[in-house]
């Protein structure tokens, strides 16, 4: 039973950044403020996710890592919605089945806090009280220790921290009442350092600089009633002036950060066909829409969406792109 696990749990969590997704959107969901990231060579000795939410009650600690074990779900319905990030309570369970788990939590009102450490979906220890601030922190360590393949891919900790650091510049411009960083263990200086502001754009300035930030146009959109399909869109894409090599898409789906290829695709031809020299935007886009219309791909990472009427949706945001872009350049 447990190889099956490991195998599940695996695809679950593919990388170190799938665990740090993960780590973070369970940050999000415990209304924290303040999120910091520390990571060891490239995730694969320590990932550390800090937060000050509203942190885990000593008794809901045994249960923490068991699969399909959640404080989420309200109903069948949630299944399908992406309301609330976190699916069917799969992802700390499965970092159990792959990793060794600590968490340290204090809930409000209490004056101190547990300390657990899990393997295989169960705690290892009875909760040890403990010193703690305000939230809960989790430690992930030694990832893949007991998948030697896997591992082997992983050789690259400089490539991985660096999806490490680009998830959470994507997440800090999103959730820009949250404070974020990132760091390496032992590091000064954070690589990611988002502090809470009143505007996109000044969370776009802060994370990806100012020579993206000045060059970014607001874009809207939303359905009209009579099209039958429902959602508003609203974001930044890059002008003339912004060259680059590649696409950036920063794509939030009722504010949960996901890939949606077909989008991308459909915004580069846009760029191609009118801004052929600046064809490799900087794009940052939210979308609303009603929470039975997102489908979440039956892949375990859940990274690819699909949406209800995805090609109307595609079509108008493309429209209303090549609209700004044409108006920009007149
Ligand atoms: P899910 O997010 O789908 O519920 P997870 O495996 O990611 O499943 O997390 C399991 C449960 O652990 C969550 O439902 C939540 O109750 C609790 N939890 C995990 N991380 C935190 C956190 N940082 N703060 C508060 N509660 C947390
Ligand atoms: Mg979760």
């Amino acid at each position: 039973e447990s190889v099956v696990n490991r195998i599940a749990a695996g695809e679950v969590i593919q990388r170190p950044v799938s665990a740090v997704k993960e780590l973070v959107e369970n940050s999000l969901d415990a209304d924290s403020t303040s999120i910091n990231v520390v990571v060891k060579d490239g995730g694969l000795k320590l990932i550390q996710v800090s937060d000050d939410g509203h942190g885990i009650r000593c008794e809901d600690l045994p249960i923490l890592c068991e699969r399909h074990t959640t404080s989420k779900l309200t109903n069948y319905e949630d299944l399908f919605s992406l309301s609330s990030m976190g699916f069917r309570g799969e992802a700390l369970a499965s970092m159990t089945y792959v990793a060794h788990v600590t968490v340290t939590t204090i809930t409000k009102g209490q004056i101190h806090g547990y300390r657990v450490s899990y393997r295989d979906g169960v705690m290892e220890n009875e909760p040890k009280a403990c010193a703690a601030v305000k939230g809960t922190q989790i430690m992930v360590e030694n990832l893949f220790y007991n998948m030697i393949a896997r591992r082997k891919t992983l050789q690259n900790s400089a490539d991985d921290y660096g999806k490490i650091v680009d998830l959470l510049s994507r997440m800090a411009i999103h959730h820009n009442k949250v404070s974020f960083s990132c760091r390496k263990h032992g590091a000064v200086k954070a690589d990611v350092h988002s502090v809470v502001s009143s505007s996109r754009l000044d969370s776009i300035r802060s994370v990806y600089g100012v020579s993206v930030a000045k060059n970014l146009m607001k874009v809207e959109a939303s359905s009209c009633e009579s099209s039958g399909c429902n959602f508003d869109m609203d974001g930044f894409i890059s002008n003339s002036n912004y060259v680059a090599k590649k696409i950036i898409l920063v794509l939030f789906i009722n504010d949960r950060l996901v890939e949606c290829s077909a989008l991308k695709r459909a915004i580069e031809i846009v760029y191609a066909a009118t801004l052929p020299k600046a064809s490799k935007p900087f794009v940052y886009m939210s979308i609303n829409l009603p929470r039975d219309h997102v489908d979440i791909n039956i892949h375990p990472t859940k990274k690819e969406v699909s949406l209800l009427n995805q090609e109307i949706i595609i079509e108008m945001i493309q429209s209303e792109v090549e609209l700004k872009l044409r108006n920009a350049n007149d």
